[in-house]
C-alpha cells in the first residue's frame, strides 16, 4: 500500500503541475460541465465524438491538485475508446474509488488508474476524484449537452 501511496502522491503532482489535455476543444460535439460543492472544484469537459469513439478530449476549470489530476489522467484513459468502454471504465474507477481502504484494489481492471485509490484515505476527498469521471459520464449518456459548434 505504501508503494502505491507514493506513487498516488507523485502522479497527482505531475498531472496537476502538467495536465495533459488541458484547454478547450473548438471542434468539440459535447460538452458537460462538472461542479463539487464539497471542495469547490469546477470542470467544463470537451469531448469529440464520431461514429461512437471519443476521438478527443479536454478539460478546462479550476480545483484542487486531486481534481485536475484525476481529469487529466481521465481523458489520457478515455481518448481513443468507444463510448461503451468508456462507461465501462467509469464503472471500474467508481467501484475502485467506492471500495473500503481496508480492502484491496484489483489494479488489473483499471491499469494505471489503480494510483487514484490512494485518494481513499481521505475520504472527502473522493469526489474530487471521481468529479472528472462523473462529467465524462453525463457527457456520454446526455445528449442535451450537446454543444453547438459553428
Ligand atoms: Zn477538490
Amino acid at each position: 500500500m505504501s508503494d502505491l501511496s507514493d506513487l498516488y502522491q507523485e502522479v497527482i503532482l505531475d498531472h496537476n503541475r502538467r495536465p495533459r489535455n488541458w484547454g478547450a476543444l473548438t471542434d468539440a460535439t459535447r460538452k458537460a460541465e462538472g461542479y463539487n460543492p464539497l471542495c469547490g472544484d469546477r470542470l467544463t469537459l470537451h469531448v469529440k465524438i464520431e461514429a461512437d469513439r471519443i476521438v478527443a478530449v479536454s478539460f478546462e476549470g479550476s480545483g484542487c491538485a486531486i481534481s485536475k489530476a484525476s481529469a487529466s489522467l481521465m481523458t489520457d484513459a478515455v481518448k481513443g475508446r468507444t463510448l461503451e468502454e468508456a462507461l465501462d471504465l467509469f464503472g471500474r474507477v467508481h467501484d475502485m474509488l467506492t471500495t473500503p481502504i481496508d480492502q484491496p484494489v484489483d489494479e488489473g481492471r483499471v491499469g494505471k488508474l489503480a494510483v487514484l485509490a490512494g485518494v481513499r484515505e481521505f475520504p472527502t476527498r473522493v469526489k474530487c476524484a471521481s468529479l472528472a469521471w462523473h462529467t465524462l459520464k453525463s457527457a456520454i449518456t446526455n445528449p442535451a449537452e450537446t454543444a453547438k459548434t459553428e
